[in-house]
């Protein structure tokens, strides 16, 4: 009874203390106390798999991390006006990761305020306003990064679409107008990006950039048709705009082929936008652009972030970065990746409610349907196959503009004993739907 008054009391004051709109996951919430890598402990004693959290990368907690955090913020850690190891050691070993012409960091605290310094940077590049963005897309929270999503803007407690953002077609080969069989999709959505350059054009404008997730995470874990993004780009850069790559969620080897998802579509971006996975969850983030954006965005107005940069965000990046190189999770996102995703498939071929199954690496959707013809969304489903797998120690979740994708993204030290038994345990639950 004790336990249950201060659970009570807790969602009470969480509820007179912190803002409202926030909602917490599960019908039945959970009081997380304890996360090892990928296994997070709650009060009652349960243990869980996590299967969807993408942010703490590495692992929960994992010992590396804690320790590099830890003995920095022993010795030091102030702003980025000092010289530091740390800020330049690590740009190095990140940049080392990208093409070598993406090598000027801006270091930041979250992916909204690096999606907002990128759209910063080219509207001041181009000296255009207008911004190209995909339906359904998040880019986060700031004022900027919600003008450019339209997940936020079109939902509730939306403000509608601002007059200098274009929606371009979500490339879904699933549900779109153009599917897995047609060879070229890639370049048709593509199309509808060369269309919004031609509207803008009329008005005597053009796009200051361009910008999407390298697969689509909000908008309903889609990987994007293969040319896709070299057909935009192409577009894109005819007009004089910029091509920024939003790799906050998928970055850092979750698609396991490669190490960020715009090489699965053999483009190269001006500016790359880093979050979530960066800091296993620390907060921080960056900006990656050319040195010939870099200095042209050198106005004479400083760039200064308080706390972007400084030597313990630093020296926990660097950890996040060995730790994956150490533990060949890459590699490992791969491997476990393709078992899931060949487990996924087996498991439609037995269950009909299983109407797309799709990723790269640990990156998984699975979109659940009444019909396959209609494609009807099995939303009311979706929720009690969430909600059971949680009571059979699962944690997983749901995305998509129809509230219908299973979403999987799972720490990248997520094994394949663990992904054997959320299809097993997934394969009970349809089996009892
Ligand atoms: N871009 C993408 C693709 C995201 O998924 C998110 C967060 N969900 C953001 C940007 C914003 O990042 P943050 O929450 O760190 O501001």
């Amino acid at each position: 009874i004790q336990q249950n008054d201060s659970y009570n009391q807790l969602e009470l004051d969480r509820k007179h203390f912190i803002g409202p709109n926030l909602s917490i996951s599960y019908q039945q919430h959970l009081k997380i106390l304890k996360g090892a890598l990928q296994y997070l402990y709650d009060d009652k004693g349960h243990t869980f798999i996590d299967c969807v959290n993408n942010v703490s990368h590495v692992g929960h907690c994992h010992p590396t991390v804690v320790k590099a955090m830890y003995q920095q913020m022993t010795s030091l850690n102030t702003n980025t006006r000092y010289l530091h190891d740390n800020l330049v050691d690590f740009a190095k070993a990140l940049t080392a990761t990208l093409p070598p012409q993406l090598h000027v960091c801006y270091f930041t605290n979250s992916g909204s305020e690096a999606n907002d310094l990128a759209i910063r940077i080219s509207r001041h590049i181009t000296g255009q306003q207008d911004i190209i963005v995909l339906d359904h897309a998040y880019h986060g929270t700031s004022t900027a990064a919600i003008e450019m999503s339209p997940y936020k803007f079109d939902g509730k407690g939306g403000f509608a679409q601002k007059p200098y953002i274009h929606k371009a077609i979500n490339p879904d080969q699933y549900r779109g107008a153009y599917g897995y069989d047609d060879p070229d999709a890639g370049e048709k959505y593509a199309a509808d990006v060369e269309n919004s350059i031609a509207l803008m054009a009329r008005e005597g404008k053009s796009p200051a950039a361009f910008i999407c997730e390298t697969l689509l995470g909000v908008g309903g874990q889609i990987p994007l048709p293969p040319n896709y993004l070299s057909n935009v780009y192409k577009h894109v850069k005819a007009a004089g705009g910029i091509c920024i790559a939003d790799e906050v969620q998928v970055g850092f080897g979750r698609v396991g082929s490669k190490f960020w998802g715009f090489e699965l579509q053999d483009v190269i971006p001006d500016i790359v936008v880093l979050g979530k996975p960066i800091g296993n969850g620390h907060p921080l983030a960056a900006v990656v652009v050319t040195a010939k954006i870099a200095e042209a965005f050198n106005t004479g107005m400083e760039y200064f972030n308080t706390f972007g940069g400084n030597p313990v965000s630093m020296a926990t990046g660097k950890a996040v970065l060995e730790t994956i190189q150490q533990e060949e999770l890459q590699q490992n996102a791969l491997d476990t990746g393709n078992y899931l995703l060949e487990g996924l498939k087996n498991l439609m071929q037995k269950h009909t409610i299983i109407g797309d199954v799709r990723g790269n690496g640990l990156f998984v959707g699975a979109e659940l349907v009444r019909n396959r013809i209609t494609k009807e969304p099995a939303v009311a489903e979706i929720d009690k196959v969430v909600e059971q797998m949680k009571e059979q120690g699962f944690l997983i979740s749901t995305d998509g503009p129809l509230h219908n994708v299973l979403k999987i993204k799972p720490p990248l030290v997520f094994s394949i004993k663990n992904a054997a038994q959320l299809i097993a345990a997934l394969d009970r639950i349809l089996s009892q739907l």
